[in-house]
């Protein structure tokens, strides 16, 4: 018996004459992932990718890591057999023996892509029940609720038996939207919003500030086990690091207190601009939830927004802590980011931050000091990762 993967497409199953270039990008996608767990053929038919476990490579791990690849509707195992519904009925209580054996109930689903199959669905579906209850008579049919649900789909190159259907992790293919420049911090948002937009198709990479001496190498090395966690899901991630006391220490020199978040998340944002038309991000991402501290108020977040040169998307504005510790716990994000060092954000952050800031009082505050030239010198400064799904980190220096 031959056992294989098949792979159903989510979103991609809707599009029109692009769909041939979203499938692609889903099968190299999906080839680059499994390359770490050996060897596998692929075919694609009828909205489907079948991968063919090669040399022993192990389809369990292989089911495991397409979870987390973006694109992909729906998994399931299945066994293959030649196009003979006798054929099927011989072998499949030894296939379907892990799978029914907790089971009270279950029901037989049929498919017929192939219309020159000689039984119709119905009848196959009544052949295979029938053989089924003969091979595991302590079981029952139940149609509308079972416990497990048998599928058999007769396609142009067989007859695919299996007993489980995996949801997988739906949206778009990681790199179909183009990319976008998370703002990574070592929080829990953060890295729960480059999840969201990662699965709305883009190539997520992260930037991220540092202050040193205020913030630790351990602070710095959290956030890269973040980003290096996030690739479970991303994909490989470029990780640019923006050494930023400077600017922190010139705004605690030169602007009043009150505004000094405001005034560093635009600068944040500013730095961001830089990147995104040097590399080609077509927008920033961050982490913000509406009203969940000072600086993410509305007057705060329209403040920070004029900063920007580029479209922000901010997937957790209308998502409470409770729904983003949820996907940062899915995500496996969420251990790491309760690790207690401090971000930058922290650092000279106000006893009673303005929370209806006005650009044009923020603008004139930051007109006291002439901050573009250490946003060069901190662009200049910045050095770059490249952090590779399932690999050791590269340096770029
Ligand atoms: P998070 O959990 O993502 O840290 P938060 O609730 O702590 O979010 P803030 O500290 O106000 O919120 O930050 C808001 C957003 O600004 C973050 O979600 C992130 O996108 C960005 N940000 C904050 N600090 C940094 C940093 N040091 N480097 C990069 N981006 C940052
Ligand atoms: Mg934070």
């Amino acid at each position: 018996m031959k056992e294989l993967i098949m792979v159903k497409y989510g979103e991609i199953a809707l599009k029109g004459i692009n769909k041939k270039t979203f499938e692609d990008m889903l099968q190299s996608n999906i080839k680059r992932r499994l390359k770490k767990i050996g060897q596998f053929a692929y075919e694609r038919m009828q909205s489907t990718i079948y991968i063919e476990p090669l040399e022993g490579a192990d389809v369990d791990e292989a089911v495991e890591a397409l979870k987390k690849i973006f694109g992909i509707g729906a998994i399931q195992k299945c066994a293959v057999y030649p196009k003979d519904i006798e054929a099927v009925k011989a072998h499949l209580s030894e296939y379907l023996a892990d799978a029914l054996e907790d089971a009270k109930t279950f029901k037989i689903e049929a498919k017929r892509a192939d219309k020159t199959f000689p039984l119709t669905s119905p009848e196959i579906q009544q052949t295979l029940g029938d053989a089924v209850l003969d091979a595991f008579p302590e079981i029952g049919v139940d149609v509308h609720n079972p416990d497990v649900t048998v599928r058999l789909e007769i396609r142009d190159n067989g007859a695919y038996l299996s007993a489980k259907r995996i949801t997988g992790a739906g949206g778009m293919p990681v790199g179909s939207s183009g990319k976008a420049l998370l703002m990574l911090s070592g929080g829990i948002d953060s890295p729960a919003a480059g999840y969201m937009m990662a699965k709305r198709g883009l190539v997520v990479d992260c930037i991220h500030y540092i202050s040193p001496p205020y913030t630790s190498d351990r602070a710095l090395t959290k956030v890269q086990k973040l980003c290096e966690e996030m690739t479970e899901f991303c994909g490989d991630i470029m990780f640019y690091c923006v050494p930023f006391t400077e600017l922190q220490e010139a705004i605690r020199d030169n602007c009043p207190e009150e505004y000094f978040t405001v005034i560093m998340r635009r600068l944040m944002v500013k730095i961001a601009n830089y990147f995104c038309g040097k590399d080609g991000y077509g927008a920033i991402i961050t982490g913000e939830s509406l009203a969940q501290v000072a600086s993410q108020t509305l007057s705060a977040i329209g403040c920070t927004n004029a900063a920007a040169e580029y479209p922000v998307f901010r997937p957790l504005i209308g998502m409470d802590k409770i729904e983003i510790t949820e996907i940062a716990r899915k995500i496996g994000t969420f251990e790491t980011s309760i690790l207690p060092y401090e971000d930058c954000c922290s650092v000279f952050s106000p006893k009673h931050p303005r929370t209806k800031p006005h650009l044009d009082d923020i603008l004139k505050a930051e007109a006291a000091f002439d901050f573009d030239k250490l946003i060069e010198k901190a662009v200049a400064e910045t050095t770059v990762k490249r952090y590779k799904y399932g690999e050791e980190t590269v340096f770029l220096e």
